[in-house]
Formats: structure tokens, sequence, C-alpha cells
């Protein structure tokens, strides 16, 4: 069978540290083009306060993940402090098919996994402007234990690390400056000469 996401180049990757702010910034983006979409993941973390069953996860039970995992219904999946994560694939195949544009909110080795299934796809990493600056993000968010803080953390660090795989690179240091950035990757035609802002970080040490 032929693999209907080997040439997307409709699929856009968006990767970096829990706790980076990625959540605004697509909810921006999103406001102000409808005509983008953004997966819905699978997720055996519990809902935070707010949370919407359908609308920012499907919330399963490991087994109810697992059973996906072994139907070989996700894209890529995860396990990201101690959950597991993944893309449901047949919704991803309705919106290719259909020629619609979809965002992927996910992490590390999730993205990894796309570029050996989808290597065409647009991966973009955003990024703190330091550690410390992300570790006071992910306090003031107020919804992680101490040890999820550490693990969130760590993981941070290998994620900032990996940030050169990634075909766009954006320091998240100014909201408004990032989602223009951001407005900037993904409708170059817009904006004139593609990546050609000054703003967008070429290389992250
Ligand atoms: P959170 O628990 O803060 O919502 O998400 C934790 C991490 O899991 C974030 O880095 C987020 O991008 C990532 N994530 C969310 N959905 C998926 C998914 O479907 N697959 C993968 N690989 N990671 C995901």
């Amino acid at each position: 069978m032929s693999n209907p996401f080997s040439e997307s180049k409709n699929l856009i990757v968006f990767t970096g540290p829990s706790g980076v702010g990625k959540g605004t910034v697509l909810r921006a983006i999103l406001g102000h083009h409808p005509e983008l979409h953004l997966s819905v993941s699978a997720t055996t973390r519990s809902p935070r306060p707010g949370e919407v069953e359908g609308k920012h996860y499907y919330f399963l039970t490991r087994s109810q993940f697992e059973a996906m995992v072994a139907q070989d219904e996700l894209l890529e999946w995860a396990e990201f402090a101690g959950n597991l994560y993944g893309t449901p694939r047949q919704p991803l195949l309705d919106r290719i098919a259909q020629g619609q544009r979809v965002i992927l909110e996910i992490e590390l080795e999730g993205a990894r996994q796309v570029r050996q299934t989808a290597p065409d796809a647009l991966q973009i990493f955003i990024a703190p402007p330091s550690l410390e600056e992300l570790e006071t993000r992910i306090r003031k968010r107020g919804q992680d234990t101490d040890a999820a803080i550490a693990r969130r953390l760590a993981r941070a660090k290998v994620e900032i690390a990996s940030a050169h795989e990634f075909d766009v690179q954006i320091v998240n240091d100014n909201f408004e400056r990032t989602v223009k950035t951001l407005e900037e990757v993904l409708f170059p035609n817009s904006f004139g000469a593609a990546g050609a802002s000054p703003s967008i970080a070429k290389a992250l040490r």
C-alpha cells in the first residue's frame, strides 16, 4: 500500500519543551487561520482542569491506548513523563485527502517518527529563552507536581539539544513576535521571500 503521507507538505510538526508556550502560540495562529487544523492526540494522562475530551485530547486508559497501537491506528506515539501520547492516523488521513493543512503538536520522539513516515512535513521547533525561564513558566502554570516538573525539565534539556534536527527553530522570548514569525514560516507567500526573516533563529546553542 502506498504511503499517503510520504509526499505530504500539508503536515506541520510543532515541537518544543513542555511549558514553552506552544499551546498559547498555536491557539493564536489557529484563531487567525481557521483553514489550519490541529490534530487531536490520544493520551493516557489524566485531564487537567478545563480540558475537554475530544477537543484537547482523547483521554484513554493504558489498555485502550495499547489496543490502538496494536491495531496500528496511530501515526506515531511516545511515552512522555510517564504517560503515553499518540496521533490517531485516520482523522489525519481524512484531512490530508481533503487537501487541508494539519498541525501535530507533539514531542521529540514522535516528531522523529513522523520524519520517517512523512519526510516532507514541515518540522518546527519552539525553544524557551532559557531553562530557568522554562522552569518559571511550568511552576506558574501550577498544574504539575514537583516530581512531574522535574521530569518535564529533564526532558526539556534533551529536546532543546535536538532543536537542530528541525527545519525551523523559533525562540519564544516574546509572544507577539513568535506568532508573527510562525505566520511567516507557515505562509511565506504572504510575507515575501521564504525564510528571509531575521527573527527566525537559524541555530540554537
Ligand atoms: P502535555 O501533558 O503537557 O499536554 O503534553 C506533554 C507533551 O506531549 C508535550 O510535549 C506535547 O507536545 C506532547 N504530545 C501531545 N500529544 C502528542 C502526541 O500525539 N504524540 C507525541 N509524540 N507527543 C504528544
